[in-house]
């Protein structure tokens, strides 16, 4: 069992049906699409392509995320070889005359933006240009500071200038609403800078009848700012560390991805820790000791997910990528909670909160570590049981059983859940029975696995809520 789960974002080496299939059986749990990139046609393929293997008993969700309002690089048939020290242009209007080479940018308002920056940070940092000269025809005249190549679409991150893009683009509504069309579980929406940015999407979701969660990518020292309000308003947080850590000092991004998965663990948002997990990988089979190191801090910050990109979109080694990944989760995991199991065992004290569901999560978590249990079993349709026993972060696998597909692959994404749906019938007992026949069949479950079961019952007529623990027999 692996607590953590994994995001892997699909892409040339992996999008088709048999990758999918591999990257599933391989241990990814959600599959993200990043409308940065492709078309409508490769994306719809896409989305068909995991149904058509969700259709063979797998449950994995999926994520739209939005381009939202970033600035890229032109498409370039060579990437452009840049030296240290050399200057370039860059400009909006392709096919510019210039004697030195030009770098095409997505944003006509580029040339009054970047008075305000610091630098010009492309492809999250890897090559950082000087600003030396705006001319009056919108092209900006900047000095590399170090050598490197500049492909298709890079980055580029302006730091300490305002984009004067809206929150969501003419594009990012259309996109929206081409996963809206196709039922997509998550909208992942990039660069957001408020609560209100989260909102407004909720209202253009709640209008056009989709029930996907929104995940807000955290990458702006602004969404920073108003990270309490933004967790509030959104049903789950990416922090997005390429971005962030291009717009603030990279050397915050530690203590920032601490403080954002902390506050959702502590407001019971799901999270995931985005980027540069295992970038070496891309070109080698063999991740290097810090990013090991890395996924192994973020499965002691108990995050809900971990997140791969360029590895699983353009890597060589996607599928060792998500083995390794994890790997480095379950070791890492069986460490900490070994740690935690002490702080469980001589756990009294209750949650501050009037809520009986999260009461009898919490007493239902602290039972199942102590009796040392092999299972939790939730039974709620909704998944909201399951969500609140996975806030307390027991030591044991939450097996919730929930009546629609759509809800178990939204639980993808939420630490220590393994979903399944059953049909719930009108009587408790008997969609408590349907759950166990299922439960039975989970591979690895025996005679003797002692069980906590977090469900209702029928007493006199009156549902009453239960904690009950029985052994397989
Ligand atoms: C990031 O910047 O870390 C990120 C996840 O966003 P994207 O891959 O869309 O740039």
């Amino acid at each position: 069992m692996r607590f953590t789960k994994i995001v892997a974002t699909l892409g040339p080496a992996t999008c088709s049906t048999e990758n999918i299939e591999r990257l599933a059986k391989a241990g990814v749990n959600v599959c993200r699409l990043n409308f940065s990139h492709g078309d409508y046609a490769v994306h719809g393929q896409t989305i068909e392509n995991i149904k058509s293997v969700n259709k063979k008993g797998f449950s994995l969700g999926i994520m739209l995320d939005t381009k939202g309002p970033e600035v890229r690089t032109g498409d370039v048939k060579q990437p452009i070889k840049i030296s240290a020290g050399e200057k370039v242009v860059f400009a909006f209007k392709p096919g510019l005359k210039q004697k030195m080479k030009v770098i095409t940018v997505d944003y006509p308002k580029f040339s009054d933006d970047v008075r305000h920056a610091r630098c010009i940070l492309i492809d999250n940092g890897a090559i950082e240009f000087s600003v030396l000269k705006i001319e009056k025809n919108g092209s900006v005249i900047a000095k590399a500071l170090e050598e490197g190549t500049i492909g298709s679409r890079r980055h580029v991150n302006l730091p300490g200038a305002h984009i004067s893009l809206p929150s969501f683009t003419e594009k990012d509504w259309s996109d929206i609403r081409f996963g809206i069309e196709r039922g997509v579980d998550f909208f992942a929406t990039s660069f957001v800078r408020t609560g209100k940015d989260i909102k407004m999407l909720k209202v253009f979701l709640h209008k056009h009848k989709s029930e996907g969660e929104i995940i807000a990518k955290i990458e702006t020292p602004q969404a920073v700012d108003n990270i309490d309000d933004i967790i509030d308003a959104s049903d789950g947080i990416m922090v997005a560390r390429g971005d962030l850590g291009a717009e603030v000092p990279f050397e915050q991004v530690p203590a920032i991805q601490e403080m954002i998965v902390a506050k959702c663990r502590e407001k019971s948002k799901p999270v995931i820790v985005a980027t540069h997990m295992l970038e070496s990988m891309i070109l080698s089979p063999m991740p290097t000791r810090a990013e090991v190191t890395d996924i192994a801090f973020a499965a002691k910050l108990q995050t809900d997910s971990t997140m791969l990109s360029g590895e699983t979109t353009t890597g060589l080694y996607p599928f060792k990528a998500v083995a390794a990944m994890d790997r480095i989760l379950r070791v890492s995991e069986r460490v900490e909670l070994r740690y935690r199991e002490k702080q469980f065992l001589s756990f009294q004290q209750s949650l501050e909160s009037d809520l009986p569901r999260r009461e009898q999560a919490l007493a239902a978590s602290v039972l199942a570590t102590k009796l040392r249990a092999d299972a939790i079993i939730s039974i709620s349709k909704h998944g909201n049981t399951a969500r609140a026993i996975s806030h307390c972060r027991p030591l044991v696998p939450i097996h919730a059983f929930v009546e629609e597909d759509s809800m178990m692959r939204k639980l993808m994404l939420v630490w220590g859940i393994v979903p399944h749906s059953i049909d719930f019938s009108d009587e408790p007992e008997v969609t408590l029975n349907r759950a166990l026949a299922l439960f039975l069949k989970q591979p690895g479950v025996k005679r003797g696995d002692r069980i906590v079961i977090v469900s209702d019952i029928r007493t006199n007529d009156v549902p009453v809520m239960t904690i009950q623990i029985r052994t397989i027999s």
